[in-house]
């Protein structure tokens, strides 16, 4: 296990209050394994793969345990943190227009990141490994000497994605990769993710709110809801045999482009607010079974047929 996070509670302190933003989640990752993270926008997500890194916004709080290789990262200092950042565990994020500094030649941008981990590196090695991740993800490398916004989205994600992968880390937590790219791109970057993630035989955390897009490419999918995981099981299992209700509404809500009218099917209702987040279970505004004890208790984690559900349609079967 490379990756265990135990009893995670993320709050981030507002006015009146404070955003329960991640509550209570027990995941782990093992080595080489894709884990996905799907739910609607707001459900905890981000929050979740950034705690990775420590790199939440200052009015974020953490509790709880997030062990990398048996060390409790949760409790590092920012010194500390810089050490495994990058190195260790590395994130591509959303968007790389803000992401990548636009007045650094893409070459320095490798050059910072590898001398901040290896000072001792010559320049011209540290340069060759530049070049080499980026031919690897479709660059050709003779490009490093111009700056990222001379390139396009597509272009500039893959830079990205180098940059992230340069020092080998063991955990990649991809947010949202390919949100602003058109579908083909889309497709040839998640293809080059998978590439690269099986040859550096490295762990990802893929977070998405398209169930579509982690088909391929996740081994398990955890399903998070207004900061709860509701749902963990291995891919096959959520997308054949869906338990919770949450789970069952988001796959309906994929679009079916078999399907002539293409109907989009939404998930009616809201998220719940999270600076007073509903006594029971968080779903329970929006779901077609909810009864009494769903608005008076947290469900508590039930196990079903390999599949860890919170729900307490499932209380009869195994508690
Ligand atoms: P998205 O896909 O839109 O990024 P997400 O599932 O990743 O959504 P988060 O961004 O993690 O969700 O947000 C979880 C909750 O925390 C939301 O209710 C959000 O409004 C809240 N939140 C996020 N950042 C802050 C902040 N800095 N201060 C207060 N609340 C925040
Ligand atoms: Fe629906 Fe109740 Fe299950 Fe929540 S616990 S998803 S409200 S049945």
């Amino acid at each position: 296990m490379i990756l265990n996070i135990k009893n995670l509670h993320i709050n981030y302190e507002v006015k009146n209050g404070y955003v329960s933003a991640v509550q209570d989640v027990n995941i782990s990752l093992s080595e080489n394994e894709t884990l996905g993270l799907v739910g609607e926008s707001g459900c905890g997500k981000s929050t979740l793969g950034k705690s990775l890194l420590k790199i939440l916004p200052k009015n974020a709080k953490i509790l709880g345990e997030i062990s990398f290789k048996g060390q409790n990262i949760a409790q590092y200092n920012e010194k500390e943190m810089r050490k495994i950042r990058g190195k260790h565990i590395s994130m591509i994020f959303q968007d790389p227009m803000t992401s990548l500094n636009p007045i650094m030649k893409v070459k320095d941008l490798f050059l910072e990141t590898i001398k901040a981990h290896y000072p001792e590196i010559p320049e011209d090695e540290a340069l060759e490994m530049s070049g080499k991740i980026l031919s690897d993800v479709g660059i050709d490398p003779i490009r490093m000497n111009e700056y990222s916004f001379q390139f396009s989205g597509g272009m500039r994600q893959r830079v990205m994605i180098a940059l992230s992968l340069v020092l080998k880390p063991e955990i990649v937590i991809a947010d949202e990769p390919t949100t602003s790219l058109d579908v083909i791109v889309q497709a040839q970057i998640m293809e080059v993710l998978k590439k690269l993630k099986d040859e550096h035989k490295m762990s990802m955390v893929l977070i998405t709110h398209d169930l579509g897009v982690v088909a391929e490419l996740a081994d398990r999918i955890g399903v998070m809801y207004a900061g709860h995981l509701v749902e963990l099981s291995t891919a096959e299992k959520i997308y054949y045999e869906p338990k919770h209700p949450y789970t069952q509404a988001l796959l309906k809500s994929i679009p079916n482009t078999n399907i002539d009218d293409r109907e989009l099917r939404y998930i009616p209702g809201d998220l719940p607010n999270l600076v007073k987040p509903p006594k029971g279970c968080r779903f329970a505004s929006r779901c077609p079974y909810a009864k009494e004890i769903c608005h008076e208790k947290v469900p508590p984690d039930f196990e079903v047929d390999e599949t860890r559900v919170k729900c307490w349609l499932y209380e009869k079967v195994k508690a």
